[in-house]
């Protein structure tokens, strides 16, 4: 699962190539949707949302595209070599001199306005933590407290309550936090929730520029205090570090059983 920051990312990077640019060629591996109605069509903006990534084109269609684990946009000049295997290829966008590429993508759609203002994982999603602008924090707030039952560290997943949030981001927002992942919403203030949003967001905010994710700065330790670290000591407090799966889809939850206390 990607994190909303990732998709910002792409969409900073894919903006200056493809924006304004008019699609001269439009190539589909797979029959997906009616690729000729992207052909002379100029391309109007670029868009992260949550996790989904939203061309708008000047035909008022809109490329939807959800990276699921494994996809990624690439940009080529004509001719350059490719990074990924041909077969990989999902979609071939030509603009200028440049080749715009959809690699595995989890999904890939074309989208009337309409069929965008109807869409069910778009349309639903909660206030997005990487906004550029603005960031809803009490409708954030108010969301997670919907799901008072649900554990912290399922519910902060829950792209309908607040957007944007991946596996990495959540044990190591938890950890920073001192927040146990498995305790209820219920357990958390409204308080605590609000400052756990604006923290997320705030190392989020941090990310979109710098070369390679991390949650510890100024530190020289290494760029992650829990995630990816289970069975070495904490960075805080020395005990080992914890992995869990957690939830219906079974996400793994790294955490500190020391730095955040059971509830
Ligand atoms: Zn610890």
């Amino acid at each position: 699962m990607p994190e909303g920051d990732t998709i910002y990312r792409s969409a900073a990077t894919l903006r200056p190539a493809m924006q304004g640019g008019i699609i001269a060629k439009a190539r589909l591996r797979d029959p997906h949707f009616e690729v000729d109605r992207l052909v002379g069509a100029t391309v109007n903006g670029v868009e992260a949302r949550g996790k989904h990534l939203l061309m708008h084109l000047s035909t008022t269609d809109v490329i939807h595209s959800h990276m699921g684990m494994t996809g990624s946009w690439h940009i080529y000049h004509v001719g350059q070599t490719w990074l990924k295997p041909e077969h990989y290829a999902v979609l071939n966008l030509r603009i200028n001199d440049l080749e715009v590429i959809c690699f595995s993508p989890k999904q890939l759609e074309l989208l009337t306005a309409d069929q965008l203002r109807r869409h069910p994982h778009i349309q639903q999603l909660g206030p997005d933590i990487a906004a550029n602008s603005e960031f809803d924090v009490a409708t954030a707030v108010g969301n997670l407290r919907s799901r008072n039952q649900t554990p912290l560290g399922e519910a902060v997943m829950s792209q309908r309550l607040v957007c944007g949030i991946g596996n990495i981001y959540k044990s190591e927002l938890l950890f920073i936090m001192g927040f146990d992942p498995f305790a209820p919403v219920e357990q958390f203030s409204d308080d605590e929730l609000h400052r756990m949003l604006q923290k997320g967001r705030a190392l989020m905010l941090r990310n979109l520029g710098g070369p390679r994710r991390t949650t510890r700065f100024g530190s020289d330790a290494g760029r992650m205090w829990v995630y990816g670290r289970s069975g070495t000591p904490c960075p805080k407090c020395g005990a080992e570090i914890k992995l869990r799966r957690q939830g219906e889809a079974g996400r793994t939850t790294c955490w500190c059983p020391q730095c955040q206390p059971a509830r």
